[in-house]
C-alpha cells in the first residue's frame, strides 16, 4: 500500500521555475509546498533583463516591478564600431531580481502555496509511492510528485541525470552611480559582443543602479575576468565601487538529457533550459515551471498508474514542442555568431538585422521562427561551416 502523502506536490527552489511550477499546481488544487534553502528577498546573480515571453508569463501573476523599460539599444564589437538603434515600442523591461522573485513569492502565497524558507534539500529519493526530499535538518517532505527547480547545480538535476552540452561563465558587477550617470543610461542597454568566441558583455540600467556583466564559455576565468575589468573601464565606470561582485556558472542541457525521473519533474536552469546564445533563462524557467506545474497537478490526482505516468510524460513532450526549438534555434545562432561577430555586428546594424532583433526583445518573433526563414538559415549555415 502507498504511503501518506504529505503534500500533492512538493517544489525544490522557489526562484521563478519552482514558483511559477507551484502557481500553476496550486490553480490545478494541488495542496502544494516550495522549499527555499535561502529567505527572500535574495540575491541572484542575474542581469534581470526580461524579454517579451517572460514579461507576459510573469504579468500573469503579478505587477512585475520593472526598475526601467529599456526603448535604446547600443551595440559594440569589443568597443569598436558602435551604434545605437532606438525603439518607441519598450524592447526590454529590467528588475532586481531579489524584487522579482519575492513578487512571485507573494503570488505563491497568495494562491495558497506554502513556503519553507532557509530549508535546504539534501537529497531526493522515491519510495513507496511517494517522492521524497530529505532536509539538511533531518526532516523530510513527501509528495506525490517532486519538481525540481533548484538550479543548475542543485540536488534535482542530480537526482534526475540532466546532462550539460554548453557550460559558461558570467561575471557581474551590481554599481550604484550618481544621479547624472544613471541618466546617461536611463531607457538604453548596452551589448558589447566580447574578444573570446560566443562572449559578450551588457550593462542594463536599474534606477540609481548599473548591472553591468560578462559572459564566455567555462575554463576561460582569466579572460573573462580581464574582459569585465575592460569593459567597465572603458565605460567610465571602474571609479564607482560594486555593491556586489559576483559570478554564476549557466548550463544548457544536452539534446538528449532527461525532463523527469519517475515522479520528479525538472524546470528551469535544474534542466538546463536556457537560450545557448543570450543565455536568457527566465522566460524558459517561467514557462517549463507553468508547464512542471500543470503536469505535476494532473499526475497528483491521477487514480492509477498508467494515467500518473501518461501526466508525467506530458511535461517533457510539452517542453519539447515549445522550449527544444527555441534552444536549437539559439545554438545555430551561437554558433555563427562566435565564429563571425563582426558580421553578426553588420548584420544586427542594417535595417532588416535590427528590426529582427527588436522583435525578438519584444518575443513577437521567436529565435525558432526566424532561422526558419530560408535565407537567414542559409547565412547561419555558411557562417558556421567557415
Ligand atoms: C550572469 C548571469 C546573467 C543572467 N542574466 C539574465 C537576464 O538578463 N535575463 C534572463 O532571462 N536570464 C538571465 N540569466 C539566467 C537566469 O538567471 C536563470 O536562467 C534563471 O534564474 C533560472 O531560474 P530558476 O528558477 O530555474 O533558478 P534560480 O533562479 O537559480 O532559482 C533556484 C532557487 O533554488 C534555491 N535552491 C538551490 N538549491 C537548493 C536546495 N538544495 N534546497 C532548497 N533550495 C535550493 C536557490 O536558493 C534559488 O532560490 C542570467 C544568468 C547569469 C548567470
Amino acid at each position: 500500500m502507498a504511503e501518506l502523502a504529505d503534500w500533492d506536490v512538493a517544489v525544490v527552489g522557489a526562484g521563478p521555475a519552482g514558483l511559477t511550477a507551484a502557481l500553476a499546481a496550486a490553480a490545478a488544487g494541488a495542496r502544494t509546498v516550495v522549499i527555499e534553502r535561502a529567505e527572500h528577498p535574495r540575491y541572484k546573480t542575474c542581469g534581470g533583463g526580461l524579454i517579451g515571453t517572460s514579461l507576459a508569463a510573469a504579468a500573469r501573476h503579478m505587477q512585475v516591478p520593472a526598475r526601467d523599460r529599456i526603448h535604446t539599444i547600443t551595440a559594440s564589437l569589443n568597443g569598436r564600431r558602435e551604434f545605437t538603434r532606438r525603439d518607441d515600442a519598450p524592447l526590454l523591461a529590467m528588475v532586481s531580481r531579489e524584487e522579482f522573485d519575492d513578487e512571485l513569492r507573494k503570488a505563491a502565497a497568495d494562491a495558497g502555496v506554502t513556503l519553507r524558507q532557509r530549508a535546504m534539500v539534501r537529497g531526493i529519493s522515491e519510495d513507496g509511492g511517494l517522492a521524497c526530499a530529505r532536509l539538511a535538518d533531518g526532516t523530510s517532505v513527501r509528495a506525490r510528485v517532486l519538481v525540481g527547480a533548484d538550479g543548475s547545480s542543485g540536488v534535482s538535476s542530480r537526482y534526475a541525470g540532466v546532462r550539460f552540452q554548453q557550460v559558461d561563465l558570467g561575471l557581474e558587477l551590481e554599481i550604484p552611480v550618481p544621479a547624472p550617470v544613471a541618466a546617461q543610461w536611463r531607457e538604453r542597454v548596452l551589448l558589447d559582443w566580447g574578444p573570446m568566441p560566443g562572449s559578450y558583455g551588457w550593462v542594463f540600467p536599474k534606477g540609481d543602479l548599473l548591472t553591468v556583466g560578462v559572459i564566455a564559455a567555462r575554463g576561460q576565468g582569466d579572460g573573462t575576468r580581464r574582459y569585465l575589468r575592460e569593459f567597465t573601464g572603458r565605460l567610465g565606470l571602474a571609479g564607482f565601487p560594486p555593491a556586489r561582485d559576483s559570478g554564476h556558472l549557466t548550463h544548457c542541457r544536452a539534446d538528449s538529457s532527461p525532463l523527469r525521473r519517475g515522479r520528479v519533474l525538472v524546470a528551469g536552469d535544474a534542466a538546463g533550459l536556457l537560450e545557448p546564445w543570450t543565455r536568457e533563462g527566465i522566460s524558459f524557467a517561467l514557462r517549463s515551471g507553468t508547464m512542471a506545474g500543470m503536469a505535476a497537478a494532473d499526475a497528483a490526482a491521477a487514480p492509477d498508474p498508467v494515467r500518473l505516468d501518461r501526466a508525467l510524460d506530458a511535461y517533457p513532450a510539452a517542453v519539447g514542442q515549445a522550449l527544444v526549438p527555441e534552444m536549437d534555434a539559439g545554438r545555430r545562432l551561437l554558433t555563427a555568431f562566435s565564429r563571425h561577430p563582426g558580421a553578426f555586428h553588420t548584420g544586427l546594424a542594417s535595417p532588416k538585422g535590427w528590426h529582427a532583433f527588436a522583435r525578438f526583445c519584444r518575443s513577437e518573433l521567436p529565435f525558432a521562427a526566424l532561422v526558419e526563414r530560408k535565407p537567414v538559415g542559409m547565412v547561419l549555415s555558411l557562417m558556421s561551416r567557415f
